[in-house]
């Protein structure tokens, strides 16, 4: 649904629910066939009329523009014509029209989609690849009768995700070939703990009606039957977004007959799954021309007009858009130094080998060394902060603002300008911002910080220690998942040793972890943090490790369950029972 039309009905909600008789208005928008009667019996069996509103436009608020529509006209037949009029202003917007194209060549439907299944925004500098746009999308076609995948390889950096993002940037595409909508996924390298909890995001956010919001799926078969339900039952049709994805068995999880699309370096990745499979390959170097464009656009320039120098940075780029997109970034600060760039470019001070790959990345560590040096000192500060992300990993602003101590508007004013150097990428859904970087940026500041990230690591363990030193983050919290995911790695990378002991033998920690995560990941630090453990306390490791792995899919499952009283019942010498009372004392004069 628009974003207006969205924001008009939660503004008035509290007004409708109260006025509106449910049964007539579904009347209308059933014939309109915009709700089915399954639905209006979920609305019929509310207890009373206020529920019945309220349910009644919180399924509204799930479906598209045509329901919006349908809903406003029944207002208007029924006579609610005050309450009409407080939606009207979306009326006179493009919500009747939902393939009007706006300045930028997109609808408001295809904005909307996107966003809805974050998927990444263009790049602040962007040039179109018509072609290899169009041999994604004619995959696309492929997929609109049958289930399959479609796969974007190619080396890191060249553009398959930008690319894919733009092949979906479509109105006839989303319509014809995706009416379930999209669903971005970024997936990156992970083992199979890291797997569930990507699995159980893309579950969270795909369960809207929260049929599940009781607990999250155990382990990676249930994610994935999960998944395969949802998908069956709540979004037929819609196409699913793995981005650089590094592992075969990753697939596995998606396997389940539905549209996927992959991105990855490595083709063979979907030797493995079954069904019908179509290849795109995206050459590891931009078309000279293409590069020629970024740089134009930076510079203001037409292409005909760029100096010479402007042919061989491209060069000497190997024509990665990366490399060309922070030069270009440079060039528009200081439009004369193409010689100084040139040069700079071509001196090879960066001897990287890469295991992962034979391509050699060091224009792109000259070019990201280049962009860095030129930050001021204070601001080069909170870039090197990103050192200590994990890959493929999205920062929301409020993990940013605890680390910076900043508010949200100053920490998103300070890191535009990250944005706008290509240094750093944003995700913007609705109020909510997410930052990340590159994968070979990534290395780049880890590389060139190698000795300062434990110290680092420590500086955001110690600035979430000062935020929650009372009580634990909730799920409301845009920041909440983040902490539940790294914060012991963390405390790991910081050599935190006690702060981790502390943390992961935490019977509130576990508690919360456990009801809002499931048990998978919390064993699996315990497995991986197994030789810091046992420096400080073996036999606390063991004990809680093993209690968890025998009592953990209660405490997934069952939100009654009480963490202590299990603790209280283990046996006396068990390091989780001594625990336990230790928690149960402290707890007594709180009540
Ligand atoms: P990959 O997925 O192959 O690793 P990305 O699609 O993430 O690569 O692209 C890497 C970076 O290159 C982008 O963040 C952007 O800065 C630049 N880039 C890629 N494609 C384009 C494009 N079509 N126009 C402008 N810049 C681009």
């Amino acid at each position: 649904m628009d974003e207006r039309a969205k924001s008009l009905l939660l503004q008035n909600r509290a007004a409708l629910a109260k006025d509106i008789r449910s049964s007539y208005i579904m009347d209308h928008m059933i014939s309109d066939g915009v709700i089915s009667p399954q639905e209006e019996e979920t609305v019929k069996n509310k207890a009373t009329q206020l529920d019945r509103a309220n349910q009644l436009i919180k399924l509204i608020l799930g479906k598209d523009n045509h329901a919006f529509v349908s809903f406003y006209n029944a207002l208007l037949h029924e006579g609610y014509k005050d309450l009409a009029a407080l939606l009207k202003e979306v009326s006179s917007i493009d919500i009747f029209g939902t393939g009007k194209v706006s300045a930028n060549g997109i609808t408001s439907y295809v904005k909307t989609t996107l966003c809805e299944g974050g998927v990444p925004q263009r790049p602040v500098v962007f040039v179109s690849r018509k072609n290899l746009v169009k041999d994604i999308q004619d995959r696309f076609y492929q997929l609109m009768m049958e289930s399959g995948w479609v796969v974007v390889y190619g080396m890191a950096g060249c553009g398959k995700s930008v690319l894919a993002a733009e092949a979906l940037r479509d109105h006839s595409i989303l319509k014809e070939c995706f009416p379930g909508g999209v669903h971005w996924l970024s997936v990156g390298k992970q083992d199979k703990a890291g797997l569930l909890m990507k699995l159980q995001n893309l579950c969270t956010r795909l369960d809207q009606d929260c049929k599940y919001s009781q607990r999250p799926p155990l382990n990676v078969e249930e994610a994935r039957d999960r998944l395969r339900h949802l998908i069956m039952h709540s979004y037929p049709r819609c196409l699913l977004i793995l981005d650089d994805v590094w592992d075969s068995w990753v697939l596995k999880a998606f396997d389940i007959q539905c549209r996927v699309l992959v991105t990855s370096r490595d083709r063979s990745v979907i030797d493995t799954v079954s069904g019908m499979k179509l290849l795109v390959h995206v050459d590891s170097e931009l078309e000279h021309q293409k590069g020629l464009e970024i740089l134009s656009l930076y510079v203001d320039q037409k292409v005909e007009e760029l100096p010479k120098e402007a042919h061989h940075i491209i060069q000497e780029s190997k024509g990665s858009p990366l490399v060309v997109s922070l030069i270009g970034s440079l060039l528009r600060e200081f439009p004369s130094r193409w010689a100084f760039y040139l040069k700079q470019l071509k001196n090879k001070q960066f001897k990287r080998i890469r295991k992962s790959s034979s391509y050699d990345y060091e224009a792109l560590d000259e070019a990201m060394s280049m962009s860095v040096d030129r930050l001021k000192d204070n601001v080069k500060e909170y870039y090197n902060d990103f050192s200590v992300i994990e890959k493929d990993v999205k920062v929301p602003t409020q993990v940013l603002c605890i680390l910076w101590d900043m508010e949200s508007e100053d920490v998103e004013d300070m890191l535009q300008e990250f944005v706008n150097k290509s240094l750093l990428y944003c995700d913007r859904n609705g109020k909510s911002f997410l930052y990340y970087l590159h994968d070979l940026q990534l290395d780049f500041l880890t590389e060139r910080n190698r000795n300062q990230l434990p110290a680092l690591h420590a500086k955001l363990v110690s600035q979430y220690l000062k935020r929650y030193s009372h009580v634990l983050p909730t799920l409301d919290q845009e920041d909440c998942t983040y902490w539940y995911h790294y914060l012991a790695y963390h405390m790991a990378q910081a050599n935190m040793q006690q702060e981790l002991c502390a943390l992961l033998f935490s019977f509130d920690w576990i508690k919360s972890k456990t009801r809002l995560f499931g048990p998978a990941h919390l064993i699996h630090e315990f497995v991986h943090y197994q030789n810091i453990l046992d420096k400080q306390d073996m036999k606390a490791r063991e004990d809680f490790q093993e209690f968890l792995s025998v009592n953990g899919h209660l405490l997934g499952q069952n939100s009654h369950i009480n963490l202590v009283q299990l603790g209280l019942s283990e046996p006396n010498e068990s390091a989780v029972y001594k625990h336990a009372v230790r928690h149960a004392r402290e707890k007594l004069p709180q009540g």
